[in-house]
């Protein structure tokens, strides 16, 4: 649906996207994810065309869009100050995107009523704009860009105003609308978790790059860097020395876990950036309560640090040389009993588990 060749983009002697390869397929939720100033909004506009690009090409649905206006794309963006007219109907509100529509009055009435109703404000196109709630206000946004058939809606942080609680409600209610209309959806976003919730594939900027394009589970289990591990979640990085490597496997010898062989999708590219550290997700890990069996293999430690969370309970557990990170479910624990520091306790991984950065 959208293709990324080579794109450069510079405001004044500022490189705020250097080099932006990869596409985007027809009817996924996708999502640029990264730091504050990455270039995320950045590449948005330049889909939007409300900025134009320095270097590279773009294609929307295998057309150029060197020399088309915003308003000639097949795009919509809805934006993070929702712009709502406060002193207008939530109606109006959204008929406003069709004031250029020849259609009659009736129909634009019916095609107000649809978009209302595939956001779930049914009924509610009488009420005035300003006495809305915010997440009332951010569907109100959404129907007055669904209303002119995009195939592509534009998102920017569409939920940031949001407290915590009707954000993720409206995440859900994102997903179901995204799966209902099934046209493309391109969300920025700096929140990581949201991303993951939301997304069919999701771009990892830094810098102005894509630093990894993968789906949620793929940049979850196996990023291709330490920074993109770092970004998506928390991860343990264990200092290693890499022993040998034979058709793609690679045998590492870990701090505080002993020798351990890789397969080639444990191991991406080299960076040259430090020394080899195996990466492990605090997940991952469990500690063994009498009883219980590591179902793969599993070492001694003992427990350095508690924090308890209520559902989770985080550990910092000794393994000889390094501390790592150990997060528990309670809903796993036996009595849902919290172990003291100082604990001898014995730590179960699993080799598959981890992933070499070198
Ligand atoms: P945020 O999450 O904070 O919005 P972002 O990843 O969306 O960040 P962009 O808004 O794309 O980042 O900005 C990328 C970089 O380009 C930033 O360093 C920003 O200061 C700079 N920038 C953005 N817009 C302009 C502009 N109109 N003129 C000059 N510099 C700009």
């Amino acid at each position: 649906m959208i293709e990324f060749r080579g794109i450069h983009k510079y405001y004044s002697d500022y490189h705020a996207l250097r080099g932006i390869d990869g596409s985007i397929r027809a009817g996924e939720f996708f999502s640029l994810l990264g730091p504050s100033g990455c270039g995320k909004t950045t590449l948005l506009r330049t889909i939007a065309g409300f900025e134009g690009i320095d270097a590279g090409v773009m294609l929307i649905d295998g057309k150029d869009m060197a020399n088309v206006p915003a308003n000639a794309r097949p795009t919509n963006m809805v934006f993070q100050s929702y712009a709502i007219f406060p002193h207008m109907s939530v109606a109006e509100n959204v008929a406003f995107g069709l004031r250029r529509d020849p259609r009659s009055k009736a129909e634009k009435a019916a095609a107000v009523e649809e978009a209302l109703t595939m956001v779930g404000l049914k009924g509610y196109g009488g009420r005035a704009a300003h006495a809305l709630s915010g997440g009332q206000r951010q569907r109100v946004a959404l129907a007055r860009a669904l209303i002119l058939k995009p195939k592509v809606l534009l998102l920017d942080e569409p939920l940031s105003a949001l407290d915590k609680k009707m954000r993720e409600h409206m995440q859900v209610e994102l997903i179901k609308l995204q799966r209902q209309v099934g046209i493309t959806f391109i969300l920025v976003t700096h929140d990581q978790e949201e991303a993951l919730v939301m997304s069919d594939r999701i771009a990892v900027m830094f810098e102005g790059q894509i630093a990894q394009l993968a789906d949620p589970e793929t940049l979850y289990r196996r990023p291709n860097s330490r920074r993109v591990a770092d970004f998506i979640g928390t991860m343990n990085f264990i200092p290693c020395e890499i022993l040998s490597e034979n058709n793609g496997q690679i045998e590492v010898e870990a701090k505080g876990l002993g020798r351990v062989t890789l397969e080639a999708d444990q191991a991406p590219p080299p960076s040259g950036e430090g020394e080899p550290v195996v990466g492990l997700r605090p997940e991952t890990l469990t500690l063994l309560y009498p009883g219980q069996k590591a179902d793969e293999r599993s070492v001694k430690g003992k427990i350095d640090e508690v924090i308890y969370f209520g559902d989770m309970t985080y550990y910092d557990v000794f393994i000889g040389g390094t501390d790592v990170e150990v997060r528990l479910s309670m809903r796993n624990v036996p009595g849902r009993k919290v172990l003291e520091v100082g604990t001898e306790v014995e730590l179960a991984w699993s080799p598959s588990a981890l992933v070499l950065f070198r």
